[in-house]
C-alpha cells in the first residue's frame, strides 16, 4: 500500500505540467492533485479541473481567474475553488495539505512560488531551471534551511542524478566523480549554413527534432541558451565547478547526460526523449513506477554520434559560462535579458541572431554587483529587462 502523495502543480497547462498529470492518471492510487495553476489558458484549466477535481486552481491573471470561477460555478459538482494573483500561486505552493510541489512555470515568474514551496519544506520537482539560474546559491541555502527535498525534472540533471551515486551529498570528488557530461542535441539549427539563422522564423526555431516543448525553451534549445541554463543549473544541484562541467553534443537525445568517474567508469542514463520519464522518476522517487513512454529499442537507435560544441555557431553558450564565471547578479541579468531577447524574437520584433547581441549588450551595460538576498536577484532581473527593452526600441 503506497503513501498517496498530494500534489501541487505550478504551471499545470504547460507542456511539463500536462506531462505531469499524464503520469498522475496512471497511478491514482499514489497522487492526489490539491492544486494547478496556470497564467491565463481557462480552457485547458477546466479542462484539468474536471477531470482532477484539484482543491484549488490559480490563474495569475485576475480576469481569467473571473471567467474560470464562473464556468466552475456552472458545473455542478465541482467543488475547487478558484484564486487569483501572484500571492495565491505562493500559497498553493506552500499548503500545509501539499506534499510535492511540481515547478513547472516558465521563466522567471517561476521564482517566487518555487521559493514559496522550498520554504514550505515540500519535495520540490524542480523543471523551472531559472530560479537556479537567476538565484542559485540563495535557493539552494533555503532548501537545506527548511529541510526541503529537491528534485530535478530537467531530462539532463535528472539523468546525473541517476548517475550519480545514491544520496549524492554535494561533494563530487569524494564520490570520485571527474566530470560531468550535459548532452545537448545541438537543435534545430546544428547544421544550418550560418548566413541562414538571420532568416529564420520562430516557426522554424520552435520545431526541435527530438523533443516537443514550451515555445521559450525550444528557442533556448535553438540557441543553445538552454545548456548555457542548463550549465549554471548543474553547477548549484550538484556543486559542480564550471570546467567539471562539459557539454557534449548528441544529435540522437537517447543518453540524457552521464557522469565521468575517475576509474573510467561513465554511467549515464538512456531513453526515449519523452519527459514523462523524469517526471515519474522523481514523481515516484524512490520507486519507479511506469511513465507511459515506450521502451527504447536500441536496434532502431543504431547510432549514438558525439561531437564538441561550437561556441562560435551559439554564442549564447558562451555568454552563459561568462555569467556563471562573473556571478553575483549576471546569471540573473543573462536570464532576463534572454526572456527578452526571446520574447522579441517570438514577437517578430527582431532577428533571431539578434538574441545573444541583445543580451551581450545588457550584461555589458549592467555593472557586476553581489546578490544576498531575494531582493537582490529580483532588482537585478528588472534591471536586465529595462536594459533590453532599450535596446530593442534602439534597434529600430
Ligand atoms: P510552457 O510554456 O509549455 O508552460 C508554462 C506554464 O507556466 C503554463 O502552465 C503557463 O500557464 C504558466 N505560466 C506562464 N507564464 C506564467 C506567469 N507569468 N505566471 C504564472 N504562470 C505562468 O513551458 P514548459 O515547456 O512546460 O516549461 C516549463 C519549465 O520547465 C521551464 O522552466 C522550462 O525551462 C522547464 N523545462 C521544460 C522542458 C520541456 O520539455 N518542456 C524540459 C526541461 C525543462
Ligand atoms: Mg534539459
Amino acid at each position: 500500500m503506497n503513501t498517496i502523495r498530494r500534489l501541487t502543480i505550478l504551471g499545470s497547462t504547460g507542456s511539463i505540467g500536462e506531462s505531469t498529470l499524464d503520469v498522475v492518471a496512471r497511478h491514482p492510487d499514489r497522487f492526489k492533485v490539491v492544486a494547478l495553476t496556470a497564467n491565463n489558458n481557462v480552457d485547458a484549466m477546466l479542462q484539468q479541473c474536471q477531470r482532477f477535481c484539484p482543491r484549488y486552481a490559480v490563474m495569475l491573471d485576475p480576469s481569467s481567474a473571473e471567467q474560470l470561477a464562473n464556468l466552475i460555478n456552472n458545473n455542478v459538482g465541482l467543488e475547487t475553488e478558484v484564486l487569483a494573483g501572484i500571492e495565491a500561486l505562493e500559497k498553493v505552493a506552500s499548503l500545509p495539505e501539499v506534499d510535492v510541489v511540481m515547478a513547472a512555470i516558465v521563466g522567471a515568474a517561476g521564482i517566487l512560488p518555487t521559493f514559496a514551496a522550498a520554504q514550505s519544506g515540500k519535495l520540490v520537482l524542480l523543471a523551472n531551471k531559472e530560479t537556479l539560474v537567476m538565484a542559485g546559491r540563495i535557493f539552494m541555502d533555503l532548501v537545506k534551511q527548511h529541510g526541503a527535498t529537491l528534485l530535478p525534472i530537467d531530462s539532463e540533471h535528472n539523468a546525473i542524478y541517476q548517475s550519480l551515486p545514491h544520496k549524492f551529498n554535494g561533494n563530487l570528488s569524494a564520490e570520485g566523480v571527474s566530470h560531468i557530461l550535459l548532452t545537448a542535441s545541438g537543435g534545430p539549427f546544428r547544421e544550418a549554413p550560418l548566413a541562414s539563422l538571420e532568416q529564420v522564423t520562430p516557426a522554424q526555431a520552435c520545431a526541435h527534432p527530438n523533443w516537443d516543448m514550451g515555445r521559450k525553451i525550444s528557442v533556448d534549445s535553438a540557441t543553445m541558451m538552454n545548456k548555457g541554463l542548463e550549465v549554471i543549473e548543474a553547477h548549484w544541484l550538484f556543486n559542480a565547478a564550471p570546467e567539471k562541467i562539459q557539454v557534449v553534443i548528441h544529435p540522437q537525445s537517447v543518453i540524457h547526460s552521464m557522469v565521468q568517474y575517475i576509474d573510467g567508469s561513465v554511467l549515464a542514463q538512456l531513453g526515449n526523449p519523452d519527459m514523462r520519464t523524469p517526471i515519474a522518476h522523481a514523481m515516484g522517487y524512490p520507486d519507479r513506477i511506469d511513465s507511459g513512454v515506450a521502451p527504447l529499442d536500441m536496434f532502431a537507435v543504431a547510432h549514438l554520434d558525439f561531437e564538441a560544441p561550437d561556441f562560435e555557431r551559439f554564442p549564447c553558450l558562451k555568454l552563459a559560462y561568462k555569467a556563471l564565471a562573473e556571478g553575483g547578479n549576471m546569471p540573473a541579468v543573462l536570464n532576463a535579458a534572454n526572456e527578452i531577447a526571446v520574447e522579441s524574437f517570438l514577437n517578430e520584433q527582431m532577428p533571431f541572431t539578434a538574441i545573444p547581441l541583445m543580451i551581450e549588450h545588457v550584461m555589458l551595460s549592467i555593472p557586476h554587483e553581489e546578490v544576498s538576498i531575494l531582493d537582490d536577484v529580483l532588482k537585478a532581473d528588472r534591471l536586465a529587462r529595462t536594459a533590453a527593452r532599450e535596446w530593442l526600441a534602439n534597434l529600430k
